[in-house]
């Protein structure tokens, strides 16, 4: 057997043996979300595995502006923006994020991972060097793969290691760095002053990830720099419109002339069709209510606050979470697969995040705590955790 063939049959000889043992959740169908509940195989579970960090899903503002755009659009654009497929939706969207994100202007494009794949891949090239961080997310380590230029990563979070791969890189190379805002599997949050700074102290274009960030980080849900209080520092400020923002599509903001060359040069723009109006107008609206309605952010606050002390008090490991996003450490990933489902019999909607998404020993429950959850939904998850935690050993 060649090893194509090889690789295809021993990923569905561990699928089938999951399956087999009742140890395989991933792609259920839920059959309804409401607010913080999903409906699963027929049962109704209290959902800790949503990134609708603002509980922005369902808003009837966001689905009346849905409605409206396919009343008047139809449901698709049938064309590129670039020659017949951009409506006023569009641009008004862009406008829209542009000023939300203190920015001259944004671009989006149909899907977040399109977004970092093209976008990191038309401004570095052969003879630039790409900088990440070890964690960041796959659609960005695809999009410096594509690229063809110098691939260099630093550890995780790791300032002095950032420091050494920009000297290393030298003065003459174009260099981008490229950090998540938050991080996903982790739930932990970039060390930006420190990042921006070595940034330009070498002449280094900085990229920042918000898909975790946007409506989460700062008093007021716009992200990382209100967050630290550093508006401005970002060069290429990406984000999705997938998770706060109930659409789907990513957008990158930044000043005027970059805008303008990603709209003529990115490949995923130019040569992929259109949002569909609904997905446009759902966005555009999203951004709006969270300006309109900021008890959201400070409601999430408090969720992460008490979810995430919750945890700690019960003596769960959860790395070094400070967001929505907390990994419950479960260890290998058969205790990962067990404990959730304990937790999915006891009514807990969650998944684990098993290897190679995160390291072998660091399998983990990916839970994720949103504004949509009340006090006592989250009082009685952190019991559901305690007794699941318990029986499969980890605390
Ligand atoms: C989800 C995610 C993306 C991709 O966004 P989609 O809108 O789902 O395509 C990119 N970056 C990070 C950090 C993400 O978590």
């Amino acid at each position: 057997m060649d090893s194509i063939h090889k690789r295809i049959e021993d990923f569905n000889r561990r699928y089938g043996e999951l399956k087999a043992e009742g140890l395989y959740f991933y792609l259920q169908p839920l059959e309804a979300i409401d607010g913080a509940w999903v409906a699963c195989n027929g049962r109704r579970m209290l959902n800790f595995a949503s990134y609708s960090y603002l509980g922005l899903l369902g808003h009837p503002w966001i689905d009346r502006a849905a409605r409206e755009a396919i009343e008047r659009y139809g449901t698709g654009t049938h064309g590129v923006r670039i020659l017949a497929g951009s409506l006023p939706l569009h641009t008004e969207l862009e406008q829209t994020i542009a000023r939300f994100k203190k920015s001259d202007d944004a671009i989006v494009y149909s899907s977040g991972y399109a977004t970092n794949l093209t976008t990191v891949s038309t401004l570095v090239g052969r003879n630039d060097v790409v900088i990440c961080d070890k964690l960041n997310h796959a659609s960005i380590v695809d999009g410096c793969l594509l690229s063809g230029a110098q691939f260099v990563r630093f550890c995780h979070n790791d300032m002095a290691d950032l420091e050494r791969r920009l000297q290393q890189a030298g003065p003459d190379k174009g260099k981008l760095v490229v950090v998540d805002a938050v991080f996903s599997m982790d739930g932990d949050i970039i060390d930006l002053p420190q990042v921006s700074r070595l940034c330009r102290a070498h002449n280094a274009l900085l990229m920042v990830d918000e898909a975790h960030s946007l409506g989460i980080l700062g008093a007021t849900g716009h992200g990382i720099e209100e967050h630290f209080g550093l508006d401005g520092v970002i060069d290429i400020k990406m984000g999705t419109l997938s998770k706060t923002i109930p659409s789907v599509g990513g957008y990158v903001a930044g000043n005027q002339a970059l805008i303008t060359y990603l709209k003529h040069v990115a490949r995923a723009f130019v040569f992929s069709a259109a949002l569909p109006p609904a997905q446009a107008a759902a966005a555009k609206a999203s951004f709006e209510v969270i300006e309109e309605e900021p008890n959201r952010v400070r409601t999430l606050r408090r969720n992460v606050e008490l979810f995430l002390g919750g945890l700690k008090a019960r003596g769960f490991d959860t790395l070094h979470s400070q967001t929505p996003i907390v990994p419950i450490i479960c260890g290998a990933d058969e205790r990962a697969f067990r404990m959730t489902a304990l937790c999915q019999e006891l009514g807990i909607f969650v998944l684990p995040v098993v290897s190679p998404a995160v390291p072998a020993n660091l399998a983990r429950l990916r839970t994720c705590v949103t504004a949509a959850h009340s006090e006592s939904d989250i009082l009685h998850a952190l019991d559901v955790f305690e007794r699941a935690g318990k029986r499969v050993g980890i605390i």
